[in-house]
């Protein structure tokens, strides 16, 4: 029977919680338990046991090839898992953690399991900016190895009920601090050369990251979905709910005329905008994921609105698109993803 502690969000970190003390004792017996992070719920493990991280894997179905990100919850700690430190990860250290940034280091050789860094000679750390996870970090006293808490291909999980549906019976339990805030994963960016470059869009921006170190790059395949992304889980197909996902580029009213050929054709069509276009659209579902005025709450609903989708019976889902600046970025990097990279142009049809 899969375990199931609810707690406070805010749980104070000097405190002692029987759910926490339950839950982190769990993770030094290498069990894998669920909790939330700022970001999405993440599916933890002792990153230094092979047992261990082997479950997670095996739990979410991720490809083994797909390296995982190591969650701290003092600064000490990063000093035992890696090589050195860059400035400019000093830097954004200081400014984004604990924080949605996730840092490549050179990795310290014989400390960390080899499955989570699936081989490489790198390791991608982050600090979360969680009251309970940092406090179960710190319980268990150990680095804690932790992808979103998700079957592998579909979107990440920002409520405990959206664990439960995908990993029932699959972990040893979840901690359940409510929904998550950012709702998008982690910036991963790697600072070991002169520009910083972000592998992953996420919930530190470009824009945050280049106030503190100037110029930073966007790892080219991920614009294109061509050639080898430098993030090796940037490859797989994500966040994709079971109906095809299209993105469509135009304004409502074009949209709207794409909506009626698909019902034409007998479709059922599914639509996602946002507050603005809720009442725009004639289509057999239509779902708003935030408000376009702001960006932040269409990242914090996103993965809620694509797993919606799949309660209804729609044989596609047209989305709109988001402008690429500020978490945008992320935002429309998750819809590619969901979409395959399936873009269609309504002006010039
Ligand atoms: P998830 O665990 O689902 O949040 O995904 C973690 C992301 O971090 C994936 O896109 C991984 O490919 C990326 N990642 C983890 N470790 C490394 C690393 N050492 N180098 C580059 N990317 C990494
Ligand atoms: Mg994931």
């Amino acid at each position: 029977m899969m375990k199931h502690w609810i707690v406070e969000s805010d749980v104070d970190i000097n405190k002692s919680y029987p759910q926490i003390v339950d839950s982190s004792f769990f993770l030094q017996q290498n069990e894998v338990v669920a909790f939330p992070t700022e970001t999405v719920y993440g599916l933890g493990a002792n990153a230094s046991s092979d047992e261990a991280v082997e479950k997670i894997f095996k739990a979410k179905g991720r490809p083994s090839d797909n390296p995982l990100i190591v969650h701290i919850a003092k600064r000490e700690q990063l000093i035992e898992l890696v090589e050195e430190i860059p400035k400019n990860a000093e830097l954004l250290m200081e400014a984004y953690w604990p924080g949605p940034l996730t840092i490549i280091f050179k990795r310290k050789k014989g400390v960390l399991s080899e499955k989570v860094t699936a081989g490489l000679e790198t390791v991608a750390v982050r600090m979360p900016d969680h009251p309970v996870a940092l406090a179960i970090i710190s319980a268990a006293g150990l680095p804690i190895a932790a992808p979103s808490a998700n079957r592998s291909g579909k979107p990440s999980p920002t409520t405990a009920q959206h664990v439960i549906d995908d990993l029932e019976g699959r972990i040893a339990g979840v901690v359940d601090g409510g929904e998550t805030g950012v709702g998008v994963e982690s910036t991963v960016v790697d600072c070991s050369g002169e520009t910083p470059v972000i592998l992953r869009p996420g919930g530190v921006t470009k824009e945050q990251l280049e106030e503190v170190v100037g110029d930073v790059k966007v790892d080219a395949a991920l614009q294109t979905g061509e050639g080898a992304p430098k993030s090796p889980g940037m490859k797989y197909t994500h966040y994709a709910p079971n109906a095809p996902v299209y993105l469509v580029e135009g304004t409502p009213h074009d949209i709207q005329k794409l909506i009626d050929e698909k019902k034409r054709e007998g479709l059922k069509v599914g639509v996602l905008t946002t507050a603005e276009g809720k009442e725009l659209y004639d289509a057999a579902l239509v779902l708003a994921c935030g408000e376009r005025k702001n960006l932040s709450s269409v990242a914090h609903m996103l993965y809620d609105t694509l797993r919606a989708f799949n309660s209804s019976d729609v044989d596609i889902i047209l989305s709109e698109m988001f402008p690429l600046e500020g978490v945008g970025l992320a935002i429309m990097n998750r819809l590619q993803k969901a979409a395959g990279h399936r873009v269609i142009n309504v002006e010039n049809k």
